[in-house]
């Protein structure tokens, strides 16, 4: 059994310094040789490791640490408690990655889960207060085009998640601050890259493609991000855009409500990212997305 603590200081190596001698490593992290190789193996399940001879390195391509984006401060951590609470501390533009966390949750303080592998991350961003609601498609939006880019069939299931035939691959989780006129908002991502995930419900990169450089996805989700204060200017572009990625569009569906469950087809999303559901009845009801606390498709 090989221990997630012995992982770590071995991470907490690989992350240091590009490349590393199996002794230098085993000096480094008090670890045997043969106790680093049994551990390395099992961290190549999850991590693009590249091994020459006796040399040792973690591929840049899936060292958050390589990413430079401009105008971005990157923090990047083992272990967080969750990524939304440790962003707290940090000015806008800046960008937390966390190899783990302990407490990663969802909407409804969901618990998150998000071993070793995944992308758990969270951006600060600040924007005019009026254009904070269109957050609600923006986000799930860019996060699709990424995946969708790196070729993987993804669709948004509303409101907030990345399902690959009809298994979540990842997430995105937007709360925010309101200061006068401005917002602070802290916009959560989690992609299941090459982890373990425990859920039959979903699904990973690793499981759809094979074993994947976490910067493919990171990289160019970062780079959205940087320019999402132009995509809400102009909503309704978003809104078609979004519509068409939606995989809960003129389904049937289930939504468990902070007054009650609504049942019915969903025809519409709105440019603030409220589902319009057209129910049995023949009435049209508004779900704002804080207002839903569960949505299944029944299609
Ligand atoms: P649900 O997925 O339950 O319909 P939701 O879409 O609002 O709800 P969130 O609350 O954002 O989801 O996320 C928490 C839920 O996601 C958990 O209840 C669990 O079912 C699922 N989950 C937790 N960790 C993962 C993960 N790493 N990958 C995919 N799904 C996860």
């Amino acid at each position: 059994m090989i221990d997630l603590l012995e992982k770590l200081v071995i991470l907490k190596a690989l992350f240091e310094k590009d490349k590393w001698s199996l002794r230098e490593l085993s000096w480094r992290t008090g670890i045997s040789e043969e106790r680093l190789i049994e551990v390395i193996n099992e961290l190549c399940e999850s991590y693009v490791i590249q091994r020459d001879g006796e040399f040792i390195a973690i591929a840049s391509r899936d060292n958050p640490t390589k990413i430079k984006p401009w105008g971005w401060s990157i923090r990047h951590e083992l272990v967080v408690g969750s990524t939304q609470v440790y962003a707290r501390g940090l000015a806008p533009w800046s960008i937390v990655i966390a190899e783990h966390q302990i407490h990663g949750y969802g909407r409804h303080k969901r618990v998150w889960e998000s071993n070793l592998g995944g992308i758990w991350a969270t951006a600060v961003i600040s924007l005019p207060a009026d254009k904070s609601p269109y957050l609600n498609i923006a986000i799930p939006l860019v996060l699709q085009r990424v995946l969708r880019s790196i070729g993987v069939k993804t669709w948004i299931k509303w409101p907030n998640d990345i399902v690959f035939e009809e298994r979540k691959l990842g997430g995105t989780l937007i709360e925010g601050v309101a200061f006068q006129d401005s917002i602070t908002v802290y916009v959560g991502v989690g992609v299941n890259v090459n982890n373990y995930v425990g859920i039959p419900e979903a699904t990973s990169l690793k499981k759809i493609i094979g074993l994947t450089p976490r910067n493919r996805v990171l990289a160019p989700f970062i780079g959205y991000l940087a320019r999402v204060a132009k995509l809400v200017i102009e909503p309704s572009k978003l809104v078609d855009e979004y519509l068409s990625n939606l995989t809960t569009l003129n389904r049937v569906v289930v939504a468990e409500t902070t007054d009650g469950i609504v049942e019915g087809r969903a025809v519409e999303v709105d440019e603030y990212g409220s589902l319009i559901v057209s129910t049995k009845s023949g009435a049209e009801v508004k779900l704002e997305p804080w207002r839903v606390i569960r949505l299944r498709h029944l299609d």
